[in-house]
Parts: structure tokens; C-alpha cells; sequence
């Protein structure tokens, strides 16, 4: 139970830091800059996410570098954090497994002229 009611202090944290007038206007000038989905290369919709690299809560608000952020598509930003998971590197086996899936369904779909369809 401490540990739930300090984790949603933190988040409490958080989502008060996202509503400030230092992070809005950070986040406006780096979307202005980016323009485009770091994964997906479509320009950045209303649901976009300013990603923060690095995961150490304690650097939550510091804002000074901008190489620590990237703008993602919805989409992409869930797909992140779920790759990324606990941190403790299981992305590079979830990515790897991923992959195998995506090779596997290319060959199989290679010569079906309905592969570009989501069926
Ligand atoms: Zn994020």
C-alpha cells in the first residue's frame, strides 16, 4: 500500500509538471522542431507525445537538454514504454521476438496480393 500511495504521488507529480506553462511551451517549441513522429515519420497529430529518453523520475522536470525528449505518435509512444517494460532490457528480446513475428507474416504474405490489408 506505500508503495501504491508513493507511486501515485509521483504521477500526481507528473501530470501537475504537464500542466505548467514551463512544459507547455517546451513542449510546443520542440514539436515545432520536430514536426514528424521520431518512428514513424507521419507528422505529429493533436495526440502526439513528447517522450522523455531518460527514465529517471527524479529528472522528470528538467528540461534543459533537448536531446532527453522525442516526439511520437500515440501509437508509437504506448509501443515504447511496452518495449521498454520494466527497464531491466527485456526490449531487446521483445524487439527480436517482434521481429521474427513481422518476418514470419512477410513470407507467408509474400504472394498474397491482399498483404497490405489488416485482416
Ligand atoms: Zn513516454
Amino acid at each position: 500500500m506505500k508503495f501504491k500511495r508513493t507511486h501515485n504521488k509521483v504521477q500526481a507529480a507528473k501530470t501537475k509538471f504537464r500542466r505548467s506553462s514551463k512544459w507547455i511551451k517546451f513542449r510546443k517549441h520542440m514539436k515545432e522542431k520536430q514536426r514528424v513522429c521520431a518512428v514513424t515519420g507521419k507528422p505529429l497529430g493533436p495526440t502526439a507525445n513528447l517522450h522523455h529518453l531518460c527514465m529517471d523520475e527524479t529528472q522528470y522536470e528538467n528540461i534543459e537538454d533537448e536531446t532527453h525528449f522525442v516526439f511520437l505518435s500515440k501509437t508509437a509512444h504506448e509501443t515504447v514504454h511496452w518495449l521498454w517494460g520494466k527497464g531491466n532490457n527485456d526490449w531487446r528480446l521483445r524487439l527480436k521476438n517482434l521481429w521474427r513475428v513481422l518476418y514470419r507474416m512477410e513470407k507467408i504474405n509474400a504472394n498474397n496480393p491482399e498483404k497490405s490489408k489488416n485482416t
